[in-house]
């Protein structure tokens, strides 16, 4: 059972986290809503020299995020959020520098691969079948998709969340185009970039210059945020404002540090910005 808020860090832990890793859906915001407290607590952490990255599985541009951000009145760096796209492509370059991909994806996806990589449509060519959140999926993707990847191409992922939770509505997501591939392929995706990828974090703690020890993770879902930051070895928060509800918990095989109602209460974990 994780232990709570009120308890402070146990000695394994750090007094004063180095580094915060911020999930943004249901952690910042919940849809177009600011969650209530996080641009004091997020304006806390910078006063108390916090560095701190946003690590979010969406597929929005960084500056679509500094944009949304921005509106809600928290300022951000470029540099400071990390979205499953840019861990993606920088796993492609490295992979496969020249790869000919076709993209199960939505726009925001498509334009930040374009600058990296050819497109193609024929599956005799196609080298990386990379599927994510796409609210145009028809059969002619799921065809191509299946001829692609029957003929040999990688099977990639930016993330794999089966829904998407909006506003007042929960709706499908990149692991639903993931399950229609594999169903009809009996190909299994090959890499998953987004949260809990270790990739994000690496990139997380790089980012931040520190060690996954000296961290903490804050997130709203137990198999994303909370199961990367476990492998990574960063302590984790789960704040109860988004997916993972308190009675998922006891079922989940992944368990987080410390449980807050929400980012609100996160200057109760850490002494010097209370
Ligand atoms: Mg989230």
């Amino acid at each position: 059972m994780a232990r709570s808020a009120s308890i402070r860090w146990s000695s394994t832990l750090v007094d004063r986290p180095r580094g915060i890793i911020l999930d943004l859906d249901g952690t910042v915001y919940r849809g177009a809503q600011i969650i209530p407290g996080a641009r004091e607590v997020i304006e806390r952490m910078r006063q108390g020299a916090h560095p701190l990255v946003f690590a979010t599985n969406a597929i929005e541009s960084v500056e679509e995020h500094m944009d949304k951000l921005a509106g809600l009145g928290i300022a951000v760096r470029p540099d400071e959020i990390i979205n499953s796209p840019f861990v993606l492509i920088q796993r492609l370059q490295r992979a496969l520098p020249r790869a000919r991909v076709f993209c199960l994806g939505d726009p925001p996806l498509i334009e930040q691969l374009a600058p990296h990589f050819q497109f193609s449509e024929d599956p005799n060519t196609i080298d990386v079948v990379i599927a994510s959140t796409d609210r145009t999926f028809d059969f002619r993707k799921l065809s191509i998709g299946f001829h692609a990847l029957r003929k040999g191409a990688r099977f990639w992922a930016t993330n794999a969340e089966p829904t998407w939770q909006q506003e007042d509505d929960e709706i499908p997501d990149a692991g639903a185009i993931i399950g229609a591939l594999e169903a009809c392929t009996e190909r299994k995706v090959e890499l998953v970039a987004g949260k809990p990828s270790p990739f994000m974090a690496e990139i997380a703690l790089d980012r931040l210059g520190r060690s996954a020890r000296e961290c903490l993770l804050i997130g709203d879902n137990l198999t994303t945020d909370i199961a990367m930051g476990q492998r990574a070895g960063i302590p984790t928060a789960l704040v109860l404002t988004g997916l993972s509800k308190r009675a998922d918990l006891e079922r989940a095989s992944v368990k987080p540090d410390y449980v807050l109602e929400s980012i609100a209460e996160v200057p109760r974990l850490i002494a010097d910005i209370g």
